[in-house]
């Protein structure tokens, strides 16, 4: 493995883009609602949204509604999918999605391994 990790957030907040979706958990949503002490009934009719694939968080101006001066409103309970960004199974399992990403985040080394995003991956699981 490299010494220069394959990932090293670079803090552009690019991600929170949510240009695959920000899908979201029931218990997610519960979690987000009670961080801004809100109703879920409410919480869902100001910032969710239906898709074919599942529920996910709005898309306001071209970014995550919870996206405010790069930051996160729902920071201590985002998403499992924002936390686990970019070691998204699908990443993980599909080298040539991984290529496809590194386009997409600048966190990511474009010249990294695919072998070693997975390595990478499984010791931080591991930590
Ligand atoms: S797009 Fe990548 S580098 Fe930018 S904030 Fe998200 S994880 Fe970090
Ligand atoms: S919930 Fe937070 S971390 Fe996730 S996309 Fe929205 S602003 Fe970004």
């Amino acid at each position: 493995m490299s010494q220069r990790p394959v990932f090293q957030c670079q803090q552009c907040g690019d991600c929170c883009a949510g240009r695959g979706g920000i899908f979201v958990r029931p218990e997610e949503v519960a979690a987000m609602a009670a961080l801004l002490e809100m109703g879920e009934e409410e919480f869902r009719d100001r910032y969710l949204e239906p898709s074919s694939l599942g529920t996910r968080l709005a898309i306001t101006d071209g970014v995550c509604v919870f996206l405010q001066d790069n930051r996160c409103r729902v920071h201590p309970v985002k998403p499992f999918i924002c936390r686990q960004w970019p070691y998204l199974p699908v990443l993980l399992a599909d080298e040539d999605e991984f290529e496809a990403a590194k386009g997409a985040c600048p966190g990511l080394d474009p010249e990294g391994s695919h072998k070693d995003f997975v390595e990478e991956s499984r010791k931080l699981n591991e930590s």
